[in-house]
């Protein structure tokens, strides 16, 4: 409780707290999350980024959570209606859900398959390409995730339902605008390719 204490008489001394440092003293030091930046990247929309963050972090108020804190509900997938729903069902292992990223990914021409969104956050981080092949696979990723979330809620919620291949319209819709914007207009060949096929 040393540097607690040293804090303290900063404190008193300065009059200002540190909360970062008080932080690390109760909580210890945070890891540096690498695939955090890939998130915070201008180029994807804030909200497809924050609903991103919260699915890798599993605190999205999906059923499963919900129940876990006490409130007794029936736990069916409203995308599928054929399993419960956790975050790893909702966007990977659901049949509905794995049709929109994998066409996602087909897109892009990538054949891989995602397993899990941390895991392939953690990829993408390490991964060295073009940059603008990493910037569409994260703004891919990330309105894929928000696509599907939202989904989910307006078929809970609206009662309205969109198929797949809707779905993946909106998103590569978006994908190709955040692109646009971010290159000012100025499309390179690959990347038209990969935009328009
Ligand atoms: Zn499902």
């Amino acid at each position: 409780m040393e540097a607690a204490q040293q804090l303290l008489c900063t404190w008193q001394l300065q009059g200002k707290l540190p909360l970062r440092e008080v932080y690390s003293i109760f909580h210890g030091p945070c890891p540096t999350l690498q695939w955090m930046k890939l998130l915070l990247d201008g180029v994807i929309v804030p909200w497809h980024a924050f609903i991103s963050t919260l699915a890798a972090h599993q605190a999205l108020p999906t059923v499963d959570n919900i129940c876990s804190r006490g409130m007794p509900m029936v736990n069916r997938c409203v995308l599928c209606g054929s399993a419960m729903e956790t975050h790893q069902h909702l966007f990977f292992s659901c049949p509905y859900s794995n049709k929109v990223m994998q066409g996602t990914l087909t897109w892009q021409g990538i054949i891989r398959r995602i397993l899990n969104l941390k895991h392939k956050l953690n990829k993408l981080a390490r991964y060295r390409c073009k940059t603008w092949r990493k910037k569409l696979s994260c703004c891919a990723l990330a309105a894929g995730i928000y696509g599907l979330w939202h989904e989910r809620n307006k078929r809970i919620f609206v009662g309205h339902c969109r198929s797949p291949d809707q779905l993946l319209r909106w998103i590569k819709y978006c994908v190709c605008l955040r692109m646009y914007a971010w290159q000012k207009g100025i499309l390179n060949y690959d990347m038209l390719n990969v935009l328009i096929g």
